[in-house]
């Protein structure tokens, strides 16, 4: 038998085969991913100055570096088996349409109502908060994807859920935003003049479309101040980043079934957390000497965090209320270009990524959202599957990395992310299709003015 035949074109783990544990890659980082600051002070952020803004058990998760497995609780691995196992697919369409030697598989994610890996952190982190007797939580959301999945994971445990939405997507995606409602969660525009600091940033920036900088700081806000509340973000953390190595661990479990060792491993990357989950297994195993891996990190060209930014100390979020985070970023005062549809718009990236990143771990590449919907068309055709804008960065780079062995002629292992399905996107598709979609990529100066920005923090450069 050919090892063609051998393999099919959808691996499925079964059932029982869902891992126990969720993986902390940081455990095996030789350089840690620096500590949360405390702006006020300088100095690192405490369990308990934390715990005013996030659950307690996931404060713990946020600090522990040194656990590798940390048990996923029975409750979450139940509602991880409503669409869980995600299959692993073999693009052995897309690899004869492309006519190259590669073998390039990818991890769907896109298998369930929120359309998007973001689930998979939803659950645990309303799960923690339902244990500590909170009454709700508050979030913002992009492009809307991550408060789709926190109003279903709410909703199924029964806490109440505050979304504030990017402004841009709330208008241009009206149908996220009644599905969010659907699920029972109280959905508002960012800006909003529902906050302290929406006010402040529509004084200083009128008439502004809102970004997930803004969001979050109006979401933060509300969390502090309404008793019973907690605040969770739905990716760029730490603990975000442990949830979503169910990804990786499932892709991996399906792999190594039938003995497959993927060379390059691609993800996109927006705040790094599907990257981020679909590598740490495989990463733990490069730091450890075990094996090794090519990692790509692919971004938009128009926020251009890792390619372009700078690894610092910064904001996580617009309104300069939320804990500093060493990372790479392009300040927390960077707005991508309105014309940006793709996604991934978010200033800042995991600080876990970053320190990977920063070391020579992981390389990154930028490309532009002309040629990422190319590749987003191409393998809608092809595969089948409507995939996300964001998503489709990874696709432009498998295809850009399958090509490279059509022309070298090497059979390599190609892995990529795909993380979600894009039905609610068909805005950009539209533009897309009519031939409207623009590159815009910012110039140096645009960048120079993110940066001044920056804070100023003691033994930092
Ligand atoms: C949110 C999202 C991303 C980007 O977020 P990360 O935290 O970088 O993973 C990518 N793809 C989809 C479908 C998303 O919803």
């Amino acid at each position: 038998m050919s090892e063609e035949t051998k393999i099919p074109y959808k691996i499925y783990l079964d059932e029982s085969e869902i891992p126990d544990s969720w993986y902390n890659v940081r455990a095996d980082m030789p350089v840690k991913p620096a500590p949360l600051l405390n702006p006020a002070t300088g100095a690192p952020l405490t369990a308990e100055e934390m715990s005013g803004i996030f659950c307690e058990e996931l404060v713990a998760q946020e600090l522990d570096n040194d656990t590798a497995y940390i048990p996923i609780p029975q409750e979450i691995r139940d509602f991880y088996k409503m669409y869980r196992p995600a299959p692993l697919v073999r693009a052995y369409c897309l690899e004869k349409a492309l006519g190259t030697p590669a073998k390039i598989y990818y991890k769907f994610e896109g298998n369930n109502t929120s359309g998007s890996h973001k689930l998979n952190s939803a659950i645990a982190q309303a799960y923690y908060a339902k244990k500590q007797g909170l009454k709700g939580v508050t979030t913002e959301t992009g492009a809307g994807q991550w408060g789709t999945a926190l109003s279903m994971a709410c909703a199924y445990l029964g806490l109440e859920c505050k979304v504030f939405m990017v402004k841009v997507s709330y208008e241009q995606k009206p149908f996220r935003r009644e599905v969010m409602r659907t699920y029972g969660a109280d959905v508002t525009p960012s800006p909003s003049t529902t906050t302290a600091v929406g006010r402040k940033i529509l004084e200083e920036h009128p008439g502004t479309t809102g970004s997930l900088g803004c969001a979050i700081s109006e979401a933060v806000e509300v969390a502090t101040s309404t008793p019973g509340y907690r605040y969770v973000l739905g990716s760029v953390l730490n603990q975000v980043l442990l949830h979503q190595s169910i990804i990786g661990l499932e892709a991996k479990a399906a792999l190594d079934k039938y003995g497959v060792k993927p060379d390059i491993i691609i993800g996109c990357a927006g705040g790094g957390s599907n990257l981020g989950g679909l590598i740490s297994p495989f990463m733990g195993e490069k730091l450890r000497g075990e094996k090794d891996y090519r990692f790509i990190a692919v971004e938009p060209a128009s926020c251009p965090s890792f390619t372009r930014g700078k690894f610092a100390y910064d904001f996580c979020d617009t309104g300069k209320i939320c804990p500093l985070a060493k990372m790479y970023t392009l300040g927390s005062g960077f707005i991508p270009s309105p014309n940006h549809a793709g996604g991934l718009r978010f200033h800042g990236m995991s600080s876990t990524l970053s320190q990977l990143y920063h070391d020579g771990y992981m390389e990154a590449k930028a490309v532009e959202q002309t040629a990422v919907f190319e590749a987003a068309e191409q393998f809608a055709r092809i595969e089948g599957i409507l995939p996300a804008p964001e998503s489709s960065h990874a696709i432009r780079v498998a295809i850009d990395e399958a090509l490279k062995c059509k022309e070298t002629g090497e059979e390599k292992t190609i892995l990529f992310g795909l993380t979600g399905t894009g039905y609610f996107d068909m805005v950009a598709y539209q533009k897309f299709n009519d031939g409207e979609m623009s590159d815009y990529i910012p110039t140096d100066e645009d960048l120079a003015a993110g940066f001044k920005g920056l804070p100023v923090v003691p033994g930092q450069e």
